[in-house]
């Protein structure tokens, strides 16, 4: 199925009438992503689960998610985590959930060390914010049901796991992936906003081509041959005849992937350090006018988003995150536009209930919602 992407929020800060705050899904073969919760995530999940019942091609069951994802604390991509948590308590899950987030190398040091945090942390850090969660009931025994909450110094990949009903820390050689994901892959990278943050990319392993076992059997293979050829080694038959095995397999898919910038100033080094990627779903809180602003808290502006996406190998930008000022997408949509003239890079902007997808040989389409269902 590739990546379905579901983009449940697409405002900055609070919601507005038309949109709401962040949130979105991220749905592949394996299972669920949820990328950041904002206040009232819940129910935009179940109006969207909904939508897909009646509309969508597939389901999303709420027991396929398998990771939260936050990309930082944030209240308007956190406030709706933990009533979230309570209500899958409440439906008695059993399935282990993992909840990832970033934070600062010195917080992972003073957590280490069973030390005091530090001085500056911000009231935003996602340490600060977990440790209140789990003292509201927020911990495995608690809930009822398995909860790995880890926290990673991104920008230099170290990992921790907190286990609140222990109080203990434990160092992690590397990010854990979601239990049971074999065919997709979840990665952090760091980004640049007031407090520690990241972008979350996912990406497919690719998948070999499919065996021609129709011909070979029409061809009396043996099995020896069947499965030198199945290894790529061509056959060679009693008559004479050389079978390719390039000829017994169809077209392999290759690698795609699909990122969520989270908050971050432009260019910023975790994203731009991508050769490759077929979507990226990027903040874009102000238009030109406001570049100071976005300089100074550490936002991006819609062309500072596109300049993202050219330098990342993007090739289909997705903006988000809107500013409160914004009314419609069209300013922010020919401010990028301009910004990628003459580069391959297409572009679309999000409203609250979009999808977009990528499918295994990499065709991507963009889904706009509406009350009559989704059309491209
Ligand atoms: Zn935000
Ligand atoms: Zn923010």
């Amino acid at each position: 199925m590739g990546f379905d992407i579901h983009i449940l929020g697409t405002s900055s800060a609070r919601p507005t009438g038309s949109r709401q705050v962040s949130g979105s899904l991220v749905v592949c073969d394996d299972g669920v992503a949820i990328v950041d919760a904002g206040e009232g995530f819940q129910s935009r999940f179940a109006v969207q689960r909904r939508r897909m019942k009646k509309f969508g091609d597939t389901q999303i069951k709420v027991g396929r998610v398998d990771v939260l994802c936050l990309t930082h604390g944030h209240l308007d991509h956190t406030w709706g985590v933990l009533p979230w948590l309570h209500t899958l308590s409440l439906d008695k899950r059993e399935k282990p959930l993992l909840i990832i987030g970033p934070t600062s190398s010195q917080v992972l040091d003073s957590l280490l060390s069973n030390s005091k945090l530090p001085e500056d942390i911000s009231n935003s850090d996602l340490i600060i914010q977990w440790r209140s969660w789990h003292q509201l009931g927020g911990t495995s025994k608690q809930l009822g049901f398995p909860v790995r909450w880890i926290l990673g110094d991104v920008e230099n990949d170290r990992w921790i796991e907190l286990m609140p009903d222990s109080n203990s820390v434990v160092e992690l050689e590397k990010m854990p992936q979601p239990k049971g994901w074999s065919e997709n892959k979840i990665k952090a990278l760091a980004t640049n906003h007031t407090v520690p943050s990241c972008g979350w990319h996912f990406s497919s392993k690719g998948k070999r081509g499919k065996f021609d076992r129709l011909r070979a059997a029409e061809l009396k293979l043996t099995e020896a041959q069947r499965a030198g050829l199945a290894k790529g080694e061509n056959q060679t038959l009693e008559s004479g005849e050389i079978l390719s095995a390039s000829e017994f397999r169809g077209p392999d898919s290759g690698v795609i992937s699909v990122v969520l910038s989270g908050d971050t100033s432009e260019m910023s080094k975790g994203i731009t350090s991508m050769d490759n990627c077929d979507v990226l779903v990027h903040e874009s809180t102000f238009l030109d006018e406001w570049s100071e602003h976005a300089k100074n808290y550490l936002h991006s502006t819609a062309s500072g988003a596109a300049r993202t996406a050219l330098s990342s190998g993007t090739k289909h930008l997705v903006l988000t995150h809107f500013g409160a000022r914004i009314k419609g997408a069209e300013e922010m949509l020919s401010q990028a536009d301009q910004e990628l003239e003459g580069s391959q890079v297409t572009l679309s902007a999000a409203s609250d209930g979009d999808r977009i997808h990528v499918s295994d040989s990499g065709k991507i389409s963009h889904h706009y919602w509406d009350e009559q269902g989704w059309s491209s």
